[in-house]
């Protein structure tokens, strides 16, 4: 069953996709697929728009953001069923991984931007604070295209996009062929707060919507996504010689010490491995427990893995896979695996008691790293527990990766914990916590290896937004460049003569 159906349309017009809900197979709506003259023309409108927003201070932009945040709030059911609609998953999920966090990004952004982008005054070193006086000036790139996925289509779209619009810049965004209608929301929420017109637009439409965006003219691209489309992006990007961040696919580490509470690590194993149907970038893929205590954890892991409750409707734990080329990609991986010598300690198939697509929550043992299970990425509810000698052959096992995401380790000694984390060849690393480092607006967050280039969020990611103009003025009101020629020998041993003065003895080096 497919989710996105092309529809037939005359010769000519533009394609039209249909749409349906993964938990249901209920239809819930058709797209039209923009295209190149489309997304040129939203950027075009969008850049004159960003002209006066560019102009306006912090306090003004932050007042727009702050009546989306209000909106939302009273709002958030509306926003909950359009995201449940074209997901599946579950109504916890839809409040926490996308209202909450939008809301935090709102409020976070419209409080912060003034000050993570106020004008810097450089305090500069050795002598040349006595002849200049630099400042660095964060300014607005002017049109960013926000291109997002589908497992968290509204968080995906509104982060970045609040973290562009507050730095000054206008939006053209991209969401997925999969889940258009949240971005569709997304719009409506900042029309309804005031947002100048143009200045934030969507285009729907699939990958050459998509692919059109990078090339419509854009200053920038938040790109968030698969890999392979990474690289597309990527290349792109760097034709025209214009930046990206791109925040790509992951296939998370968990490493559990011989010290763990070992309940605590099973439920954070769970958590880390089924939310949003394991549809996480940073989800929980792949567990290496010591093996002392691998038999236990394993089988409190089990255990509460038996008992989530999967369903479409009402109170459950475990949703929809979002769209069938998932399902695909989880059902090739465990036959994979199963061929390959792996047991099923639970689940592993699609749940026969519903009519939408679903796969069981799963746990998988005996896997080793001749799997595709242990080295691609799986994004379903799948955890797969991997025995080590000892935590220094869960570190090399975890490096063992193509990816570098996050990840995360459990044990009783925070110290150690942390000294592990530091090994770990990752973007970011939790200690006793599932990994949760995009909820914390203040931490860069970005993939290393094939997971990605640049980081979004805090400090980094919004003056990624900017360029960071550095302002110099000469003390000396010009004096010094007036002097330059005629250029003469004399001048040349001077400068000699006063650079062995200032770096060849150790009182100049100290003030140099
Ligand atoms: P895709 O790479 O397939 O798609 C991402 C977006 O890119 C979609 O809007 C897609 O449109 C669009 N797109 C497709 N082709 C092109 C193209 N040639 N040029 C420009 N844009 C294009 O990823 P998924 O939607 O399948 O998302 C899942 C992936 O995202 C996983 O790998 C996951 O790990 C990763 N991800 C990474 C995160 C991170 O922060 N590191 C966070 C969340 C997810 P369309 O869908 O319409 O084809």
């Amino acid at each position: 069953m497919a989710i996105v159906t092309p529809i037939e349309t005359p010769p000519g017009a533009r394609r039209r996709l249909s749409l349906a809900n993964p938990a249901t197979l209920e239809p819930i709506g058709e797209i039209e697929v923009q295209t190149e003259d489309d997304a040129k023309a939203a950027v075009e409108v969008a850049r004159k728009a960003q002209r006066e927003w560019g102009t306006l201070s912090f306090a003004d932009r932050a007042r727009v953001m702050q009546r989306a945040l209000r909106i939302l709030l009273d709002r958030q059911d509306d926003f909950i069923d359009v995201v449940l609609r074209e997901t599946g998953k579950t109504r916890s999920e839809a409040l926490m991984m996308e209202i909450f966090a939008t809301c935090d990004s709102l409020n976070f952004y419209s409080k912060n931007a003034a000050k993570i982008l106020k004008t810097q005054k450089l305090k500069l070193h050795g002598l040349m604070r006595l002849m200049k006086q630099a400042r660095i000036t964060y300014r607005p790139l002017g049109v960013v295209g926000v291109i997002s996925p589908w497992n968290g289509p509204l968080i995906l779209s509104m982060n970045p996009s609040v973290q562009a619009l507050m730095a000054g810049n206008a939006v053209v965004l991209k969401p997925s062929e999969v889940t258009p209608f949240s971005g569709k929301m997304v719009a409506e929420l900042f029309e309804q707060a005031g947002l100048p017109d143009g200045l934030f637009r969507v285009l729907t439409g699939d990958g050459e919507t998509g692919a059109a965006l990078t090339r419509a003219g854009v200053d920038k691209i938040s790109f968030t996504g698969s890999v392979a489309t990474g690289r597309k992006v990527a290349v792109a990007c760097a034709e025209q010689l214009i930046p990206c961040t791109l925040e790509l696919g992951g296939k998370d580490a968990m490493i559990v010490c011989a010290d763990s509470d070992l309940d605590n690590a099973a439920g954070g194993a769970v958590a880390g491995s089924f939310m949003n149907t394991g549809h996480y970038c940073c989800g929980t893929e792949r567990v290496y427990v010591v093996d002392d205590i691998a038999s236990e954890f394993t089988d409190k892991v089990v255990e509460r893995v038996s008992k989530l409750r999967q369903g479409a409707e009402g109170e459950f734990d475990v949703g929809a896979i979002f769209w069938p080329n998932q399902l695909d990609v989880i059902e090739d991986h465990m036959s994979d695996a199963i061929a390959k010598g792996a047991k099923v300690a639970c689940g592993g198939r699609r749940n026969p008691d519903l009519v939408g697509l679903f796969y069981e929550p799963t746990v998988i043992t005996d896997v080793t790293h001749d799997m595709k299970i242990m080295t691609e990425e799986t994004f379903g509810p799948i955890l797969a527990i991997m025995r080590v000698r000892d935590e220094e052959h869960a570190i090399e096992m975890a490096n063992d990766s193509p990816y570098g995401l996050g990840g995360n380790v459990w044990t009783r000694d925070k110290q150690r914990g942390i000294e592990i984390a530091e090994r770990i060849e990752s973007g970011s690393v939790c200690v006793n916590d599932m990994t949760m480092t995009y909820g914390i607006q203040e931490a860069p967050f970005g993939g290393r290896k094939n997971s990605g280039v640049g980081q979004v969020n805090g400090e980094t990611g919004l003056r990624g937004y900017c360029h960071a103009e550095p302002i110099i003025v000469d003390r000396m009101g010009g004096k010094q460049a007036a002097k330059m020629y005629p250029a003469s020998r004399k001048q040349d041993d001077g400068m000699q003569k006063f650079m062995r003065m200032l770096w060849g003895t150790s009182l100049g080096r100290r003030l140099g």
